[in-house]
């Protein structure tokens, strides 16, 4: 097959996490007989210095063309004084926003050779592998009105969705159980919000269209507590923004390293933004130091949500998992015996074992 890939490096690592992951993407095609194309535009901070905006128009057009994006990460101290719609974050905010990228889902797998680097024990996390599927788009987060009022002495938030917003984010969350264990829990305050009531219609409305996934209802207060005290109940967990963005991040330390994990953003179309959820580490930009594996994991999760090709996504993933088995790491993991290289050495690792 031949697919376009748009890659936007971005600041700080990101640059060097986008290189090393675009040499196992090759790898893939060479090895699977696929063509991919790459073309690399800025965005973030070095589009400001290049050309005085953080998502600058030609930025916008190539990605509306491409097959997938990748994107290393945005940021960073030389920009952080700048006025709010100067800030490099907006040119992320402002691609998503454009290409209506309504579904954010982020994998969480406890790694054998890394469950000592989790601050829960080993035998909590072991063998946790879920993923959050997060509305991405709508309720408190973009709800209006937002003021202030009486003298500053009020304040007024809003959490709205329409059916269809929640529609398609349950369709994605459903079909993604499909092709994982058939195990959907949708996380509400269905107790207390009217929000949620209507969330919980819309999830038992789309469950006939899925009759193989088993679809349970938790309230958000007791899905934080059991993602830290039995996480590997868990398959595909569907919330709405806020509980999506807590979750998340709370999902994120059974891991133990930001270096590992790898976010997708994506709409119906299966267009997607593929990218690493840490940021742009600016105290180790430029020494080759950063671990690749989060990026590469999210190239792999490009080749399985954008291009249906989910043989050569397991095949990244089983390689990552090679590697780590042989102990090889960057300096953010700490494997007991291991041995420590550079992120560029890391990602040939990756490669030689496909
Ligand atoms: P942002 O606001 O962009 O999310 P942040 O301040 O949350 O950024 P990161 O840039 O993600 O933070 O970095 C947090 C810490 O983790 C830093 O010490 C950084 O060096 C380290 N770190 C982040 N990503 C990696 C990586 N891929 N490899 C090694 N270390 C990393
Ligand atoms: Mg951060």
């Amino acid at each position: 097959m031949e697919k376009h890939i748009v890659v936007l490096p971005g600041d700080g690592i990101g640059p060097e996490v986008t290189k090393a992951t675009k040499g196992v993407l090759e790898t893939v095609a060479a090895q699977f007989g696929h063509s991919f194309t790459f073309e690399t535009h800025d965005i973030g901070g070095s589009a400001i210095d290049n050309h005085g905006t953080p998502l600058p128009e030609d930025t916008v057009a190539a990605c509306k063309k491409a097959d997938g994006i990748l994107l290393g990460a945005v940021g960073g101290p030389k920009w952080d004084n700048l006025p709010g719609h100067m800030r490099p974050e907006k040119g992320l905010l402002g691609i998503r926003k454009q290409l209506g990228l309504f579904a954010n889902l982020r994998p969480v797998k406890g790694f054998d050779s890394l469950l000592h680097a989790s601050p829960l024990k080993p035998e909590v996390v072991g063998g946790s592998d879920l993923l959050i599927v997060r509305e991405l788009t709508g309720g408190l987060y973009f709800g209006e009105p937002r003021e202030r009022r009486n003298n500053g002495q009020d304040v007024v938030d809003t959490l709205a969705y329409s059916r269809h917003e929640m529609e398609r984010i349950v369709e994605q969350a459903f079909q993604s159980a499909q092709v994982r264990r058939n195990k959907l829990t949708s996380v509400d305050k269905a107790n207390v919000l009217e929000s949620s009531r209507m969330w919980r219609e819309v999830v038992e409305e789309k469950k006939s269209d899925y009759p193989e996934v088993e679809v349970e209802h938790m309230l958000v207060d007791a899905a934080a507590m059991k993602l830290v005290t039995n996480p590997g109940y868990f398959d595909v967990i569907v919330t709405e923004n806020m509980f999506g963005d807590i979750l998340s991040d709370e999902a994120s330390v059974l891991t133990g390293s930001l270096g590992m994990l790898p976010s997708a953003s994506i709409r119906q179309d299966g267009l997607g933004l593929y990218e690493p959820v840490h940021g742009s580490a600016p105290d180790i930009a430029g020494e080759d130091k950063a671990n690749p594996l989060a990026t590469i994991l999210s190239a792999a999760m490009m080749l399985r949500y954008s291009f249906n090709m989910n043989v050569e996504a397991d095949e990244i993933e089983s390689a990552v998992h090679a590697v780590l088995n042989e102990k090889y790491h960057t300096a953010d993991l700490k494997i007991e015996g291991g041995t420590q290289v550079s992120g560029s050495e890391l990602a040939k690792k990756v490669s030689e074992h496909m």
